[in-house]
């Protein structure tokens, strides 16, 4: 059956002379993968030009193989600004890496297109740096790699004023329990509530939030100790994202 469905381009590359294949983050269909037939042969089908990060609208033909026949695909929005802003553009490119990681395919999830596109949007205005920590701990609570930031991991109490985060267990330690578990990492009471409260403020009021450049080192430590343990992170260009200078705090 044909469908049509609004996608960013996470990924693209040539196939033989004159088609593209894509890999898509769709609203209603998740991750796909599709080819464009004569994508370079100048059909008209193709009005848009599919560079990475743009959002454009396709119909496609799903089936069971993994490569979909892409059709069509109209240009909706293509993010210019990011072009001419190599940080912005870094972290755009980091954040469509870990969504192309970290899904698989075919399993929809239209809150992590809605985090995308309200993410790529956020870069125009906002500092890139927020912009990268509020989608990490975004898309790990939305994906199922949920860090448990409300509650003990081991006794699954309530928390107070914790600070000892567990990075193989995903999640803060209470006090009590902190003998039980072996990678104690400890970070500021400040970074530890301003975790969680990212973690369950909606968008726009989470914007409020404005981390001292310590903090933000601390949230920053965490997310990529945990994504290194979750992810696989062996590729250096991934991981130097993390190297954030001070500068880009404050
Ligand atoms: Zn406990």
């Amino acid at each position: 059956m044909i469908e049509k469905d609004l996608g960013f381009v996470l990924k693209r590359h040539n196939f033989r002379e004159t088609s593209l294949i894509l890999t898509l983050y769709t609203a209603r269909f998740g991750k796909i993968s599709g080819i464009c037939k004569g994508f370079y042969s100048g059909k008209k089908e193709f009005s848009a030009h599919l560079d990475t990060f743009s959002l454009n609208e396709f119909v496609f033909y799903p089936k069971r193989n993994e490569i979909w026949l892409i059709s069509h695909a109209d240009l909706v929005s293509d993010f210019f600004f990011l072009r001419k802003d190599l940080s912005k553009m870094r972290v755009a490119a980091f954040l469509f890496n870990v969504v192309e990681k970290a899904m698989p395919l075919w399993d929809a999830n239209y809150q992590i297109f809605n985090l995308i596109n309200y993410c790529l949007n956020l870069l125009s205005k906002e500092k890139e740096m927020k912009v990268l920590y509020l989608f990490l701990i975004k898309f790990l609570t939305l994906s199922g790699f949920k860090p448990e930031l409300d509650r003990c991991i081991c006794c699954e109490n309530s928390l107070q004023q914790e600070s000892l985060f567990s990075i193989s267990r995903g999640g803060f330690v209470c006090r009590r329990c902190s003998h039980r578990v072996k990678d104690i990492q400890v970070i500021s009471q400040q970074a530890s509530r301003s975790l969680a409260y990212i973690q369950k403020t909606d968008f726009p009021l989470v914007l409020r939030l404005n981390p001292t450049v310590a903090c933000q080192e601390d949230i920053f430590y965490i997310l990529r100790e945990f994504m290194s343990y979750h992810f696989d992170f062996s590729n250096a260009a991934y991981s130097s994202i993390f190297k954030i200078p001070q500068a880009a705090l404050k």
